[in-house]
C-alpha cells in the first residue's frame, strides 16, 4: 500500500436474499475494523435501501451501476439521482460483467462516469484485460485504452478510485500475484503522470480486485501501489471481509 488511504469496497454482485443480508450487515456491524481505511459495501439495488438503513455509518454504501443519465422514462434503470436519495456514496462503473457479458463498451461507461461525478457520488472505475489479451500481450494496451476513455469523459479524478481486475482472476479463484498486480498498478500510474498530471497520478488509489481473499490478501496489501480491494466473493463472508479490510495493518 502506498501512502493514500487503504480502499476495501465488498462488491455483493447478483447475491444475496433478504435474510442473507440482513446476517452478513449483522456481521459487518460487529467487526472490528481498523479506522484508517475506507470501507465500502456494494448490494444488489433492491437491498440497497435496507442494507443503507441498517449497516452502520462506519461502512459506505455502492451501487453496483447507474444509468447514465438523469431518470426518467428508462425501464428498468436506476438513476444516480435514486441512488443519492437512499444515502449511498458510490457507484461501481465498468465491473467486467458489465462489460463482457452484459456489452457495455468504454464510452457509455466514461459517459456513466461522468454524469455521476457530476451529481457527487464517487466512482469505482473497473478495467482489466481478458485472459486472450494478457496471453497476446496486451494487457497494457487494453488497460490503458479503458483508462483512457475515463480520462477522456471525467472532468475531475478527486472522487474516483481505480480497480484494475484482471478478468481471469474475477470469480476463478486464480488471484493475481503480487508482482502481476504491481506491476499493472505501477503502469496505470505512470499512464496518469503522462496523461492527467503528476497529482492525480500521485494521489489517485488503485485497488486491485480478481480473487482476493483472507488467506492473500496480506501480500498484496505491502505491494506499493495497491491502494486497497474490490472484493467479490469473500465481501459475502463478514469476518473474512473484515480480515481483508484489515489487511494493510
Ligand atoms: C469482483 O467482482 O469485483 C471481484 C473481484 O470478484 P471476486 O473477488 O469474486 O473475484
Amino acid at each position: 500500500a502506498g501512502s493514500g488511504k487503504f480502499f476495501v469496497g465488498g462488491n455483493w454482485k447478483c447475491n444475496g436474499t433478504k435474510d442473507s443480508i440482513t446476517k452478513l450487515v449483522s456481521d459487518l456491524n460487529s467487526a472490528k475494523l481498523e479506522s484508517d481505511v475506507d470501507v465500502v459495501v456494494a448490494p444488489p439495488f433492491v437491498y440497497l435501501d435496507l442494507v443503507k438503513a441498517s449497516l452502520t455509518d462506519r461502512i459506505e454504501v455502492s451501487a453496483q451501476n447507474s444509468w447514465v443519465g438523469k431518470g426518467g422514462a428508462f425501464t428498468g434503470e436506476i438513476s444516480v439521482e435514486q441512488i443519492k436519495d437512499l444515502g449511498c456514496k458510490w457507484v461501481i462503473l465498468g465491473h467486467s460483467e458489465r462489460r463482457h457479458i452484459i456489452g457495455e463498451d468504454d464510452q457509455f461507461i466514461g459517459k456513466k462516469a461522468a454524469y455521476a461525478l457530476s451529481e457527487g457520488l464517487g466512482v469505482i472505475a473497473c478495467i482489466g484485460e481478458l485472459l486472450e489479451e494478457r496471453e497476446a500481450g496486451k494487457t497494457f494496451d487494453v488497460c490503458f485504452q479503458q483508462l483512457k476513455a475515463f480520462a477522456d469523459a471525467v472532468p475531475s479524478w478527486d472522487n474516483i478510485v481505480i480497480a484494475y481486475e484482471p478478468v481471469w482472476a474475477i470469480g476463478t479463484g486464480k488471484v493475481a500475484t503480487p508482482e502481476q498486480a504491481q506491476e499493472v498498478h505501477v503502469a496505470l500510474r505512470d499512464w496518469l503522470k503522462k496523461n492527467v498530471s503528476e497529482e492525480v497520478a500521485s494521489k489517485t488509489r488503485i485497488i486491485y480486485g480478481g480473487s482476493v481473499n483472507g488467506g492473500n490478501c496480506v501480500e498484496l496489501a505491502k505491494k506499493e501501489d495497491i491502494d486497497g480491494f474490490l472484493v467479490g466473493g469473500a465481501s459475502l463472508k463478514g469476518p473474512e471481509f473484515a480480515t481483508i479490510v484489515n489487511s494493510v495493518t
